[in-house]
Formats: structure tokens, C-alpha cells, sequence
């Protein structure tokens, strides 16, 4: 299979380190407020990426962090009158409540800044120990030049950066480019380090969990685009200093998101929260929402896109519920474990979800018609569409019924072939009120 591979800036043959292993890692949110749809892609799409590699059959471990341990979170605490943990942990229970109800939470990491603060400090210690980092009145910071191919991820070169970088300068630092591992601070929630108190800086933490969790390079690092500069370069540097690898194989990024033209984020009021979205919409139209752009590109959230998600959502619950209704009549079993070369050529070319859309309504057309005409064949069709969409991580309701269902679905027949309407209405009324029709 071949992934865009932001390290590069081309799309790659994915060869992971171990042959049928899969390790990858993304980042997390900062657990200061609720999230919003544009925070979701990532989240859609990593977690589309890993229920992939797990169809294609490899032992894939996922880990993702928790930013607890920021200014913004301290922030929130003084503003709100709490405690930094009581904001982080509302948040973070908020966001894992989010991700069940978004059908997303399935991963196997989620280490948190709290519980990896000394390996932080072994890490920034030995930063210095090799002469890659300094103090300065209870700050660290990372000596950026040190690093040959810095700016490699973000497609810049250093005197690019230094000029852009000069505009805010920070008299404490070596050098502009330079960045903070660990900041002395007495506001509000502070820790005990070897260099006085304060909290560690957001770029190291991703390193140190990676290190701790894998122990070693992984095959996949992703973000949202807007994490490529300066986080992950930095990610990257922290990496080349102390292990002189570029911590992951393969880096990638999903685009952001507009609502209506404009970029959807907190500043600019635009945005609509997850938990806020789902009171009106399934999960499965955000997704399709998200999935006919791909992964990379910007996504263009408007009503249109909307009402077409909401269409195509329908159309694969009504055809679904049609051939559950066949599969139980009949006493059939759907195949959760077929596969489709059709569905994997598209997602081998860099998860091209937008053909994968295109070719789940093929297949929809492909069953609406095989049902029409009683065809056992159907079962492969819908089991097909079943396993795509558990992939995409769509939800559909295939219940296996109850014997006094499908006694009732049979009278329900009867009572139409014998043309009793009275009876057959009733039977009708109680398999909708069952959800069965
Ligand atoms: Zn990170």
C-alpha cells in the first residue's frame, strides 16, 4: 500500500519496521474545553487508518495523549475558580465520552503528561547532557541549530525560520529558533523539577510517550496539518538529538476544516461541538461528511455537503435494514470477515476515501437490486458494505432477531398474501414500533 509521507513530500510504499506489526501514535487534545467537529478529523481519520491496517490483518497498537499539563489548562482552572486536574479530568472524561458516542475510541494508549513527568526530566537531562539543550533562570530550551535537517517536515529551511522567528524575541534564548522543554512558572498548578518549579513544554511530551510506549522509531506519527510547524518539527529535532532517527517512518496529516469558505476554529466562533452535532446528527454523517474529501486536502463543511451525507447515510440504512430483514427470514449469517479488492485498491492508494463512498453506493444500487429479486447472492453484497463501513467506522443496526420476530414478520406475509389489511396493518405498526422495517 502506498501513504503520502509528509517527511518525504511523496507518496510511499508503507513497509512497516516489523513485518506484521503497526505501531503509530497521534496527537491528543489539550483538555481545557469540549471539542469541536474540525478537532474530530483527526480523530475520524486515524482511527479510520487503524481499523484499515486491522482489516488487512496486521497487530496494530495505536497510542494517542492527553494534554493535561498546559497554561491553558491552568487558564481555565483560575478562570472557573477550580483546580487544574478537576478542569483536565472533566475534559478528558468529556472527550472519551465524545469519542464512544462518535464510535471512535478504540485504541490501545492514552498516556497523560501528569503520569510521564519523570521521564520527562530524564529526557530534557539528558537533552543536556549532550549539550542539545540549556538552562536559563529555571528554563530549558532546545538548541534548534544543532539539528542538521531541521525544518525537513515543514518544508522550510533554517534561515527561513530564523528570519520569520526574530519578530518575537526572547532575550533568554540562544538563538530565536530555539524552543522551551521545561518553563519556570509559579502560577498556578506547578511541578518540582531539576531546574525549579514550572511545567514542561508541549513539544516534548509526544517524544517521551512515544519512547515510553514503543521504545524506539514507530511506523506512523499523525496530526492535523496545523501540528506540522512548529510541533512536530520539534518532535522531530528532540528525536534526531537524542536517537538520530526522525522518530517515525511515516508522517501524516489531515487538512483542516472550513465552514462555509472560513476556517472553523474557537477564535473565529464557527465551530459546532461534537457532543452538540450528535443531538441532531449520527455520527455516520460527519464521517461520510469528512470522507468524500480526502484525508489531506481542506475540507469544506456546508449544508449541502451536510444534506448529501445525511442522503447517502440513509440509503446505506435502508438497504442494510432490507437485507437484515432477508438474512433473518432466511436463517443466513452475514460474513464479517469477507473481503474486497475493489474497497483495498482504493484504500491502498493513501485511503482514498472519497472512491470508497463512490463505490459503497455502487454496492448499495448492486444489493437494492438483489434484493429486489430474492438473490442469495445478497448476503455477500451487504456482508461487503458491512465490513467497508465498519472500517469507515459506521454504524448500522443488523440485530439478529428474536424467534417471536420472525414469527411475526411471517404472519405479518401471510396476512398481506391473504389480503387481511386490517391484520396486516396492525402486524406492520408493531414491526416498526420494533425497528424491524
Ligand atoms: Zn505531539
Amino acid at each position: 500500500m502506498f501513504i503520502y509521507n509528509s517527511l518525504t513530500n511523496k507518496k510511499e510504499e508503507f513497509i512497516p519496521i516489523n513485518k506484521n506489526k503497526i505501531t503509530m501514535y497521534v496527537c491528543g487534545p489539550t483538555v481545557y474545553n469540549y471539542v469541536h467537529i474540525g478537532n474530530m478529523r483527526p480523530v475520524i481519520t486515524f482511527d479510520m487508518v487503524y481499523k484499515y491496517f486491522k482489516y488487512l490483518g496486521y497487530d496494530v497498537t495505536y497510542a494517542s495523549n492527553f494534554t493535561d499539563i498546559n497554561y491553558k489548562i491552568t487558564k481555565a482552572a483560575i478562570d472557573n475558580n477550580v483546580t487544574e486536574r478537576e478542569i483536565a479530568n472533566k475534559y478528558i472524561e468529556a472527550y472519551l465520552e465524545d469519542l464512544t458516542s462518535y464510535n471512535c475510541a478504540d485504541i490501545d494508549y492514552r498516556p497523560r503528561v501528569i503520569d510521564n513527568l519523570d521521564n520527562i526530566f530524564n529526557f530534557i537531562s539528558k537533552l543536556i547532557e549532550k549539550d542539545y539543550a540549556y538552562v536559563v533562570d529555571g528554563d530549558v530550551y532546545f538548541r534548534v541549530k544543532k539539528i542538521k535537517d531541521y525544518g525537513i517536515l515543514s518544508n522550510q529551511n533554517i534561515e527561513e525560520l530564523e528570519s520569520g522567528a526574530r519578530v518575537e524575541v526572547d532575550k533568554k534564548k540562544e538563538d530565536a529558533l530555539d524552543f522551551a522543554l521545561w518553563r519556570s512558572s509559579s502560577e498556578g498548578e506547578v511541578f518540582d523539577s531539576p531546574w525549579g518549579k514550572g511545567i514542561p513544554g508541549w513539544h516534548t511530551e509526544c517524544v517521551v510517550m512515544i519512547d515510553g510506549i514503543f521504545n524506539g522509531k514507530i511506523d506512523i506519527h499523525g496530526g492535523g496539518i496545523d501540528l506540522q510547524f512548529p510541533h512536530h518539527e520539534n518532535e522531530i529535532a528532540q528525536s534526531m538529538a537524542l536517537h538520530n532517527h526522525h522518530l517515525a517512518n511515516y508522517w501524516m496529516h489531515n487538512g483542516h476544516i472550513n465552514v462555509d469558505g472560513q476556517k472553523m476554529s474557537k477564535s473565529l466562533n464557527n465551530f459546532i461541538l461534537a457532543r452538540d452535532f450528535i443531538k441532531n446528527y449520527s455520527s455516520n454523517v460527519i464521517k461520510i461528511s469528512m470522507f468524500k474529501t480526502h484525508y489531506r486536502l481542506p475540507l469544506n463543511f456546508t449544508s449541502d455537503l451536510l444534506n448529501e451525507a445525511i442522503n447517502i447515510d440513509d440509503k446505506i440504512r435502508n438497504v442494510i435494514k432490507s437485507a437484515n430483514v432477508y438474512r433473518n427470514v432466511n436463517n443466513l449469517e452475514f460474513n464479517a470477515n469477507i473481503k474486497d479488492d475493489i474497497f483495498e485498491k482504493y484504500m491502498n492508494d493513501d485511503f482514498n476515501t472519497p472512491n470508497v463512498i463512490s463505490y459503497l453506493l455502487e454496492l448499495v444500487k448492486k444489493l437494492n437490486e438483489l434484493i429486489r429479486k430474492n438473490d442469495n447472492n445478497l448476503i455477500d453484497v451487504a456482508s461487503k458494505i458491512l465490513v467497508i463501513c465498519d472500517v469507515l467506522g459506521l454504524k448500522y443496526n443488523v440485530d439478529k432477531w428474536h424467534k417471536d420476530d420472525i414469527l411475526l414478520y411471517n404472519n405479518w406475509i401471510d396476512a398481506r398474501n391473504n389480503k387481511d389489511f386490517d391484520k396486516a396493518d396492525l402486524l406492520r405498526k408493531k414491526l416498526i414500533d420494533k425497528n424491524i422495517l
